[in-house]
């Protein structure tokens, strides 16, 4: 009988079947010791923002982290910089060029691309640290919060390019000539020979892509390692220089940030779905993992992940609007009269789930067409709303002063109260529908009081 498999494994599997298939591509033998990885590991992850964890094929293998520890490391210099000064000292530029490039700017020898050695040895150089000990220990540190367990180095890869760096020794020396870089340039390429050696596997990227992709939260430790800011700005560079001279060409297949390393391998992060991550030591003439590039090629065209994708609007946002609501509350006969005899109307929109732009924007237009003409009372039901982002939270706070500033009594009823807090209005807020009106009514029936 065959065994049950959830729908995520077996779309991973089935994928890891068919691209395990494909050959083609070679194996990095700059560095002596990635000669030897064998060209048939082929493993995929995936992490879920839930933190669930998906793999097909070889995703436990160990393999050393390479370049797809670079976004990374950008992410904890950033974090100790700050973005300006992030960007004074190496440029987000996607350069085109390959991963070994002596790609510099003119003038200020500033590294363009921070994704291939120059601008990564550069920013390796910016961590905060005492001393090279220090750094290695603090970037080890950082890796393992984004891998949510510890990591460490794989001390033959290690051995084997600080015995063959060279080239990007040359890289260090021609920044710090050039003025871009300070620290002593052969102790910074070791250091970032060390990053580059961190052992990792293919279920370890997943849920590293995962974090970036939950903006900076770890799925499955629920530990914030970054700030949403500094995550969303390292998605950034990944989208536009992850993938060596094949980034531009990467955005338009594929429109995920992404990152490859020269071991073979490869995340990218669909942002608020998951991160996935994949391992296959062959790679294509740009220096990406070839049946990584196939998979996440098809995977991006199946479940539409291409950032560039309008998002889809499947639910109505407003459930109902009332012209002129009356609450339950039992009236004694004069205020009853009262409120019959008061022309003044009470508006009620109702709104459901997510509130972001475009559904606010909705609930906004239903309210302009609902409100009254005069002074009046304006409900406004969130009480099924789940969450609201922030910008759509500005809106709102600004269209509820704007109903008062024009004499309306205004009332919002929700279930969540983080809802009241992020819109921040420090107006009338109440738990039900009915009680927003019923609190319409008392300030009619206070502002006109029925005759005794
Ligand atoms: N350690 C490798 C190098 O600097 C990383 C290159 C890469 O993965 O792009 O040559």
């Amino acid at each position: 009988m065959r065994q049950f498999m959830d729908p995520v494994t077996e779309s991973l599997s089935e994928l890891h079947e068919r691209i395990g298939a494909l050959r083609g591509g070679e194996v990095a033998s700059y560095i002596p010791k990635l000669a030897q990885a064998d060209p048939d590991d082929f493993g995929i992850a995936l992490t879920s923002m839930a933190g669930h964890r998906y793999q097909a094929g070889k995703a436990d293998a160990h393999f050393s982290i390479q370049s797809v520890s670079k976004p990374f490391v950008y992410a904890l210099a950033l974090t100790d910089l700050g973005p300006d000064e992030m960007l004074r000292r190496v440029g987000a530029e996607p350069s085109g060029e390959a991963f070994n490039a002596i790609s510099l700017e003119p003038g200020t020898g500033r590294p363009a691309n921070p994704m291939v050695n120059a601008g990564a040895i550069a920013t390796t150089a910016l961590v905060k640290a005492a001393d090279p000990e220090e750094r290695s220990a603090r970037i080890l540190d950082w890796l393992s919060a984004f891998a949510g367990r510890r990591l460490d180095h794989d001390e033959e890869v290690y051995a084997s390019e600080a015995a063959s760096g060279d080239r990007n020794r040359a890289l260090a020396y021609l920044m710090r000539s050039a003025g871009s870089l300070d620290d002593d340039p052969y102790s910074v390429t070791d250091t970032y020979f060390r990053q580059c050696a961190v052992r990792v596997t293919a279920a370890d990227l997943a849920v590293m892509a995962a974090t970036l992709a939950k903006g900076g939260l770890n799925p499955c430790t629920g530990e914030r390692v970054v700030t949403q800011d500094v995550a969303v700005r390292t998605l950034a560079i990944m989208a536009t220089c992850g993938m060596y001279d094949g980034a531009g060409q990467w955005l338009l297949n594929v429109g995920l940030p992404a990152k490859s390393g020269v071991a073979g391998g490869l995340i990218a992060a669909s942002p608020g779905r998951f991160g996935v991550a994949l391992y296959s030591p062959p790679l294509d003439a740009e220096g990406n993992s070839v049946r990584g590039v196939a998979a996440l090629t098809e995977m991006s065209e199946r479940f539409a992940l291409h950032l560039m994708h309008a998002p889809v609007h499947l639910t109505a946002t407003v459930t109902d609007t009332v012209h002129a609501a009356r609450s339950s509350r039992v009236r004694d006969p004069g205020q009853a009269a009262a409120l019959d005899r008061d022309g003044r109307r009470i508006a009620v929109v109702g709104a459901q789930g997510d509130l972001e732009f475009t559904e606010t924007e909705q609930l906004l237009n239903a309210v302009a067409h609902v409100v009254p003409a005069d002074p009046g009372g304006v409900v406004l039901d969130l009480t099924a709303v789940t969450a609201v982002g922030a910008g759509p939270a500005t809106m709102l706070a600004a269209t509820l002063a704007d109903l008062e500033h024009r004499g309306h009594q205004v009332a919002v009823a929700v279930q969540q109260p983080f809802l009241k807090d992020a819109v921040g209005h420090p107006g009338r807020w109440t738990d039900t529908r009915d009680d927003a009106v019923a609190w319409c009514e008392d300030r009619f029936l206070t502002e006109r009081p029925a005759a005794s």
